[in-house]
C-alpha cells in the first residue's frame, strides 16, 4: 500500500502516519501471543522503545505506551493502529 499524502481527518491521518512509520521501519511489529498480544518496537527519534499491544476478548485494544495511557481508551495510539493494519488489513 502506498500512502501519498496525510489526510486531513485526524483519525485517518494517524492511521496513515502509523502506516508510514511501518514503511520507514520505525515501527516493528512481532506477534507475541497469536491474535492477542503483539510486541511493537518503536525507534522514533533515535531511541528504541518496546511496547505491548493487546486485544481483549471483546475486541478492545490496549497498549502499554505513555501516549495511550495518557489519552485513555477512546483513541488508539499508533502502535495499536500498526497492529490493526497488520492483522485486519484495515483501520
Ligand atoms: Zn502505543
Amino acid at each position: 500500500m502506498i500512502v501519498k499524502a496525510i489526510p486531513n481527518d485526524p483519525k485517518t491521518a494517524r492511521a496513515a502516519r502509523a502506516m508510514l512509520g511501518m514503511v520507514n521501519q520505525q515501527l516493528k511489529v512481532s506477534p507475541f501471543i497469536a491474535g492477542k498480544i503483539w510486541m511493537v518496537e518503536s525507534s522514533m527519534s533515535g531511541k528504541l522503545h518496546e511496547y505491548m499491544v493487546c486485544r481483549g476478548d471483546q475486541g478492545e485494544w490496549s497498549c502499554t505506551c505513555p501516549d495511550f495511557q495518557k489519552r485513555g481508551h477512546q483513541t488508539p495510539c499508533k502502535h495499536i493502529l500498526a497492529v490493526r493494519l497488520l492483522v485486519e488489513q484495515r483501520v
